[in-house]
């Protein structure tokens, strides 16, 4: 058996969707004996100190992790050698094409939203020569497949575009889709559980699993959490951190409480949580944690038990 993981991007405070697909993502590899790791994906918008708080709230709503800390920016070289890899294999080719060429591109009536339509998949040596001296490319993968079908625990076979997907970005910097694979397949990571909108990303990660031998993971893509606007939410939504509901009162254990109570599991404890998990009785539908616009008078969110 392998491991589960959480893995969140040091931008700022976890608020409390992203605290309930922690738990979550605990709730799944423990329920399955798997180990549970913990990786932080700081290759972009680190922010100085997020990773300590994240970190630090994650522990104050009583999770536990397996073995060392994984750090993106300390594994530049895993990157480079499996770049190298795909690079030896006749897999990568230059793209030189702005955000504006492939959405003017992709909205051709023939192409599928969002894709890449693999205009420099067959230009010319000399046409990559001359394009150079205008600007850094980035690195594409050379698929053979158009899609490609992951196993999802809540939304069973799902089949999804894989188009000619970036590895390495134009900066330098390994794409997200890049460093995610490498980094499971390297940690034996073959269950992946966070939020749902990451889902139509799977079919592309699972098919780069592939090219590196591996078996796709299971995936678990789970509801976010929305704001009362159904928008997803954040920070600016008040009393949606652990830190802002400490202002009002509210202690780590009862914001844990209330996201167990919001998955229909008993929030006394993380284990009595567990001994009551069952996949197939987890809401479908998004969490819509209501604010309340008048914070400031009185502090609590609308809803929460007084
Ligand atoms: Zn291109």
């Amino acid at each position: 058996m392998g491991s589960g993981r959480f893995a969140p991007s040091p931008s700022g405070e976890l608020h409390l969707g992203n605290l309930r697909t922690a738990i979550l993502a605990w709730l799944f590899a423990r329920s399955t004996s798997r180990g549970f790791l913990m990786r932080v994906e700081d290759l972009d918008r680190a922010r100085a100190g997020a990773e300590e708080l994240q970190l630090a709230d994650l522990a104050a709503i009583g999770l536990t992790w397996d073995g060392e800390i994984v750090r993106q920016s300390e594994r530049s070289g895993l990157y480079a050698e499996a770049l190298g890899d795909l690079r030896a294999r006749g897999l990568l080719y230059e793209c030189f094409c702005t955000r504006r060429d492939i959405a003017e591109a992709s909205s051709a009536p023939h192409a599928a939203p969002g894709t890449y339509p693999g205009t420099c998949r067959d230009l010319t040596e000399a046409e990559r020569a001359a394009k150079r001296g205008l600007r850094p490319a980035a690195w594409r993968l050379r698929t053979e497949a158009e899609t490609f079908t992951v196993t999802d625990v809540l939304h069973g076979q799902y089949t999804g575009v894989v188009d000619d997907f970036v590895v390495l970005r134009n900066d330098g910097v390994p794409a997200y889709n890049l460093a995610v694979v490498i980094d499971d397949v390297a940690q034996g990571i073959d269950q992946v559980v966070r939020g749902d909108d990451l889902l139509s990303s799977a079919p592309r990660q699972a098919y780069l699993a592939r090219l590196f031998g591996a078996e796709p993971p299971v995936y678990a893509h789970v509801p976010l959490a929305l704001n009362a606007a159904g928008k997803r939410l954040a920070k600016r939504d008040g009393s949606v951190t652990l830190g802002q509901l400490a202002h009002v009162g509210i202690d780590a254990a009862a914001a844990r409480a209330m996201i167990l109570a919001s998955l229909g599991l008993p929030g006394d404890s993380l284990s009595a949580a567990l001994a009551a998990f069952d996949p197939a009785l987890l809401p479908t539908q998004p969490w819509v944690f209501t604010t309340d616009p008048g914070a400031h008078a009185s502090g609590k969110p609308i809803g929460w038990p007084s």
